[in-house]
């Protein structure tokens, strides 16, 4: 099988697990996207390998247009297939109240959660259409969408709702072609993106609180991940599912 599954952010987190967890899936190529952190990528390409699917190890800032594009030349270098796109690099900010967020730190938010991502999606459209091999994406887009996350980012929970709702518009768009848009959206997931958000107590504060009475796993949201993308999700888009433990 010649697929290629391009997961961005993914040096750590749920970007890496789904990463990590595609070869058992199917997927026989994985680019493994990373930002900054090239140890950590270089560790999620090793499982990667180690699972059977070659790795690419490719580096680009999703804040940054051109960066993206860079990218993008690269990986059409590659042997044409069926693409898969976890669209999941993502940034959170330090818990504060509306009157603080600054028109800095909204724009940094959404350079990444919401521009980067759009950006990634126009991309990957473009290839697929070139490859003409059809394909799937999966946004990450956070419960906080649906909740708002007052006094604690509600710029973060905005730009998920932006990602949502790019979700549903280019679903319909690109329906026709094959290529199905889906969505997930994780509650409370035990991942290092609190402690860069300055809040790394926020899950043994509130990660009793869903239904379930505890905190997910990367694992348990790449698993959505890469159902969706997967052929046995062949009649679900334009949806988002929740990983959340019934928050
Ligand atoms: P993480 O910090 O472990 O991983 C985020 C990844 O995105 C990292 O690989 C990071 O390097 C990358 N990234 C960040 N900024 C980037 C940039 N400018 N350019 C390139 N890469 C960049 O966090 P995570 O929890 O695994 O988050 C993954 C996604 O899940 C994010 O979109 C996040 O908003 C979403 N999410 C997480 C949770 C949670 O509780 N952990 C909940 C809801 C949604």
């Amino acid at each position: 099988m010649s697929d290629l599954l391009i997961v961005t952010g993914a040096s750590a987190g749920i970007g890496a697990a789904t990463a990590r967890m595609a070869g058992f899936n199917g997927w026989s190529r994985v680019v493994v996207h990373y930002g900054s952190d090239q140890a950590g990528a270089e560790e999620t390409a090793a499982m990667v390998e180690s699972m059977g699917a070659q790795a690419y190890l490719l580096q680009a800032d999703v804040s940054k247009p051109k960066a993206i594009e860079k990218m993008f030349g690269k990986i059409a270098g590659l042997k044409p297939g069926r693409i898969g796109l976890v669209n999941n690099a993502g940034i959170t900010a330090p818990t504060a109240s509306f009157e603080d967020l600054t028109p800095d730190r909204v724009a940094q938010v959404f350079s990444v959660n919401v521009f980067g991502a759009i950006e990634v999606a126009r991309q990957t459209l473009v290839l697929m259409r070139n490859w003409g091999k059809g394909g799937a994406m999966v946004n990450v887009s956070s419960a906080s969408a649906r909740l708002g996350s007052p006094h604690m980012y509600v710029d973060y929970a905005a730009s998920k709702g932006a990602i949502e709702t790019m979700t549903l518009g280019l679903a319909d768009e690109v329906a026709k072609e094959g290529i199905r848009v889906n969505g997930v959206r994780p509650g409370l997931i035990e991942t290092g993106i609190h402690a860069k958000g300055q809040a790394p107590d926020r899950l043994a504060k509130i990660g009793h609180t869903p239904p379930m009475g505890r905190p997910g796993t990367t694992d348990e949201v790449a698993e959505a991940i890469l159902w969706l993308l997967s052929e046995r999700a062949s009649y679900v888009t334009r949806t988002i599912l929740d990983v959340t433990g019934g928050r």
